[in-house]
């Protein structure tokens, strides 16, 4: 009978210390010894994308796209090797191998890349040779051999695509929180961990800023059916399954989004500066058109790219933050969500809905206050009062 085989995808914290990789490789090694085969996929060491980000900034604000993707892809070279060293320590046979090494190959869209297609003949000989193995995550390389990388939190979209092409029984991301809850635990006091989350909740659960899971590795589970769980790698518990199409819950969550910019302008310049954000790769968030002004939200870091090539016509930038609702009921929310921060002195910006969520544009000082107001009036307490009267 053939083996089965398992994806294990370990983060930042994870890989971020060697007492962290001799846990990580307890987990490796229980699915070995559980009779899987066992790809592995390391993200960098906790900190070192950003540092490794951080000494590009300080040469240049808008860093040459190619050499950035030399830059970062590094952390994740020295985690696949310190994971293999520990295996191979412990009795195992283990390779660690680059993107580009395990035949991941990508578009040319340098920083933000898609994978096209992984060549796994690789991988399955080092497989068939009873080695553990044990992949970079977050890169890959064009159809030149030049290295992409494929946008932050990247690692969780390697882990689905390998998972994918080996035909895997399951990939199972590994981090430091135990499962996905209905709002950033760190942020969000009372958020409740889901045993179960539907895909099209969880996709714009990604989308909206919850960072466990990179979207494009949820919308590649969901479209390859691939079960997708995210699980703990320093505390026992089965996490949470990704799976189904359909949400039952009237609102499934809250996504926080922390650090963006509104960008506002006159609005006869509002669609060439989407065009710009277009060819820049720079990704909206949101778009508002007034009859007097127009409002394009995107991410902090990519202000700089923007006002490289469009400053004069912008008339203003401000850091926002943005605060989603998720849920198919969530838009019906929107008179109920003013009432209840307005009771607790919060303003909010600007609102805007879609069949499934219901996206509040807040001051960066309000954000962590309303997500818990919001989250305690309508997720935990489902059958609240506000929610109620929505319905009567
Ligand atoms: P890793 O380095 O393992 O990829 P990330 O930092 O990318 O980990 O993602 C895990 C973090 O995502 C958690 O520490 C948590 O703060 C944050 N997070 C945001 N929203 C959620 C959510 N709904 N459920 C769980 N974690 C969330
Ligand atoms: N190391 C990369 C990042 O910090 C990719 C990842 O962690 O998934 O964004
Ligand atoms: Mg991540």
């Amino acid at each position: 009978m053939v083996k089965p085989l398992i994806v294990q995808k370990f983060g930042g914290t994870s890989v971020g210390s060697i007492e962290s990789i001799q846990k990580v490789a307890k987990h490796i090694i229980q699915a070995k010894e559980a009779g899987c085969h066992v790809v592995v996929v390391v993200s960098a060491m906790a900190g070192e994308t950003n540092r490794l980000q951080s000494l590009a900034d300080d040469i240049d604000a808008v860093p040459n796209a190619r050499e950035l993707d030399v830059l970062l892809s590094a952390g994740e070279q020295v985690s696949m090797a310190l994971v293999a060293m520990m295996l191979n320590k412990l009795g195992y046979s283990a390779s660690s191998l680059t993107g580009g090494q395990a035949n991941i190959v990508t578009n040319d869209q340098y920083n933000n890349a898609s994978i096209l297609d992984i060549r796994v003949e690789r991988i399955v000989n080092l497989l068939s040779h009873n080695h553990i193995v044990i992949v970079a995550g977050f890169q890959g390389v064009n159809k030149l051999g030049d290295i992409t990388t494929l946008g932050r939190g990247g690692s969780d979209t390697s882990a689905v695509a390998l998972a994918g092409a080996l035909n895997a029984q399951e990939c199972q991301i590994y981090t430091d929180v135990d499962g996905v809850y209905t709002s950033d635990p760190r942020i969000v006091h009372r958020a409740q961990k889901l045993a179960v989350v539907d895909f099209p909740s969880m996709k714009v659960m990604a989308q909206k800023g919850a960072k466990v899971l990179h979207l494009p590795s949820v919308c590649y589970a969901h479209e390859h059916k691939i079960p997708l769980r995210v699980l703990s790698t320093f505390q026992p518990g089965s996490g949470t399954l990704i799976k189904g199409d359909k949400s039952y819950q009237n609102v499934t969550g809250l996504a926080i989004q922390k650090t963006l910019t509104l960008v506002t302008l006159a609005p006869e310049f509002c669609d060439s500066v989407l065009k710009q954000c277009q060819l820049l790769g720079v990704e909206v968030w949101n778009v508002i058109r007034e009859a007097e002004w127009a409002g394009v939200v995107i991410k902090q870091e990519s202000c700089a790219k923007l006002m490289l090539v469009f400053s004069e016509k912008i008339r203003n930038t401000k850091a926002v933050s943005l605060l989603t609702m998720v849920g198919l009921q969530a838009s019906h929310f929107v008179d109920a969500a003013f009432d209840c921060l307005s009771n607790v002195n919060i303003e909010i910006c600007y609102t805007f809905t879609t069949v499934q969520a219901l996206m509040l544009l807040l001051a960066p000082c309000d954000i962590e206050k309303a997500a818990n107001v919001l989250h305690d009036a309508f997720v935990v307490f489902s059958d609240s009062k506000a929610q109620q009267s929505i319905f009567d």
